[in-house]
């Protein structure tokens, strides 16, 4: 967040409650669910700014967003590099997954192949223990 300020970013109470909310959270939660916890705590907040911050923070590399075809984007504000993602198709959790030799190895072949990487996306989809006991 120090980071934040040093980009000149202005960090009011409500952008503040936004990047703490995005931070605080291991769900990988949607611009909705962030709506919701930052409205108990600033009951005047728009569903519109919580909206713009996030885009921002994207833009500031500071979250990374993860887009699903016909759901919403959802947002990781604790590892905004690109990493690999466990998806449940019941219940559309999210959880980091630990893969560094595959990342790295799939970097080295991209390489090799005359690649400049940008980025990557590694989702795996199944169904979380919770919804595998429905
Ligand atoms: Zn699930
Ligand atoms: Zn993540």
């Amino acid at each position: 967040m120090v980071g934040l300020r040093a980009k000149g970013y202005r960090l009011t109470p409500q952008r503040l409650a936004v990047l703490r909310a995005l931070v605080e959270s291991p769900h990988h939660p949607s611009v909705e669910q962030i709506y919701g916890q930052v409205r108990l705590e600033h009951p005047m907040i728009s569903q519109a700014t919580v909206y713009r911050t996030v885009e921002t923070l994207k833009e500031m590399t500071e979250v990374l967003e993860l887009e699903f075809s016909g759901a919403s984007n959802r947002y990781d504000g604790r590892r905004a590099e690109p990493h690999p993602h466990l998806v449940c198709r019941g219940c559309g959790s999210i959880q980091d997954l630990e893969l560094p030799a595959l990342v790295r190895e799939a970097t080295e072949v991209a390489e090799r192949a005359g690649y400049e990487l940008l980025g990557h996306r590694l989702d795996f989809y199944g169904l979380c223990p919770r919804c595998r006991g429905r």
